[in-house]
């Protein structure tokens, strides 16, 4: 079968010829439809993020798929059901986060993730999972279904947020998203249901067409160039919400001044090393007297799949057409693993049959 792989001391992917998985006892072999690439693609492509699986000179990269089981082989799941696979495996045999079924709590060193750290992902022709990690989606979702992973990263953050204000009445009317990124955009959209007004941040002139979705959608574009996140309270409003996906470390503390007292941020860009000043006094007095919350949070966990499913029948279908902007065969994975203009979602397409 076809992979996409990245060899070791290469940071460009290759198009391989590999053995079709054969699936264990527990395990069923599913044929791929599409793959979608995001920003830790790049990382992992260029050295920074994750590790290679043990013993070998290649990874499969890969880790947004949707796919169609081609053989159960004696697990519950249907003969042409469409799945997407959960990212997280256990290193060897289990712990007790998998245990639990809340592997995205795993501290590092206590899991692997298929297509990024220590374990093959799914940019290939076929792969094979057990049953427990594949996530049932209705066919309607064949060509969409790459969303469902990035989808569940914010259910799961947005169940956080709401989690640690669950002690008093709390209904956020605003939100503030940083990063008008596929994973900025997902998350706009699904908040469209959840709040009254949203602002959205991005760094780029009109016209553009994040910026269109972002207008589409209702919400305000600010860009960061005029309006700094630390002066959006005063030029617009403080916000309730605010959801991080620019990967930019001075977000994380201008967070604390966008938000209204009793607000919430939950930061999800993973930045490099960066030292910078900050008036820590003030910020952390700002969090003490306004009882504000800033979080982490990074990736999900089966239950966070199970909603990110509805999350995606709730989107419209013009968001869905308008994110996924450029589909690719895998013989042109160089290509589609290249950075281009006006490009949201970028989609590798193994097949649709
Ligand atoms: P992208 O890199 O595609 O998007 C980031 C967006 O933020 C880009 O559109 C970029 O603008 C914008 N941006 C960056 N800096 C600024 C700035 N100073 N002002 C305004 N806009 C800015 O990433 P994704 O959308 O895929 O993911 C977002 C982040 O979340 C990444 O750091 C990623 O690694 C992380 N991530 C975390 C997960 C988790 O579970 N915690 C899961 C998935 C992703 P431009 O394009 O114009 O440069």
């Amino acid at each position: 079968m076809k992979a996409i792989v990245v060899e070791r001391g290469e940071n460009t992917p290759s198009l391989i010829e590999t053995p079709v998985p054969e699936p264990a006892d527990g395990e069923a072999l599913v044929r791929t439809l599409r793959v979608g690439i995001d920003g830790t693609d790049f990382e992992v492509l260029n050295g920074n993020h994750g590790g290679f699986p043990a013993g070998d000179d290649h990874q499969i990269i890969g880790h947004e798929a949707v796919g169609v089981v081609e053989d159960p082989n004696g697990t519950g799941l249907e003969n042409g059901q469409l799945v997407v696979p959960t990212v997280r495996r256990p290193p060897e045999g289990s712990n007790e986060y998998f245990e639990r079924g809340e592997p995205d709590m795993a501290p590092p060193g206590t899991y692997l993730e298929r297509g990024i750290d220590g374990a093959h992902g799914f940019m290939s022709e076929y792969f094979t999972s057990p049953e427990e990690y594949l996530v049932t989606i209705p066919d309607e979702f064949a060509e969409t279904g790459i969303l469902v992973e990035p989808m569940s990263n914010t259910v799961k953050a947005l169940e956080h947020a709401f989690a640690s204000r669950s002690m008093f009445d709390w209904s956020p009317e605003t939100a503030l998203v940083l990063g008008n990124g596929p994973l900025g955009l997902l998350t706009l959209a699904m908040l469209d249901q959840t709040v009254e007004r949203s602002y959205c941040l991005g760094r780029r002139d009109r016209p553009d067409p994040t910026i269109d979705i972002i207008d589409e959608l209702g919400a305000t574009y600010v860009d960061s160039r005029e309006t700094p996140v630390s002066e959006i309270a005063d030029v617009h409003e403080p916000v309730d919400f605010v959801y991080e996906a620019t990967g930019y470390a001075k977000h994380a503390f201008e967070t604390v001044e966008a938000l209204a007292p009793n607000g919430v941020g939950v930061l999800l860009g993973i930045p490099e090393d960066w030292t910078f000043d900050i008036d820590g006094g003030r910020l952390h007095r700002e969090i003490v007297l306004e009882n504000k919350v800033i979080l982490g949070s990074v990736n999900s966990h089966l239950r966070h799949f199970e909603s990110a499913k509805e999350s995606l029948a709730r989107v419209p279908d013009w968001f869905t057409d308008d994110i996924i902007t450029d589909v690719f065969s895998p013989i042109n994975a160089e290509q589609a693993l290249s950075s281009g203009n006006n490009r949201i979602k970028t989609v590798i397409e193994f097949d649709t049959r």
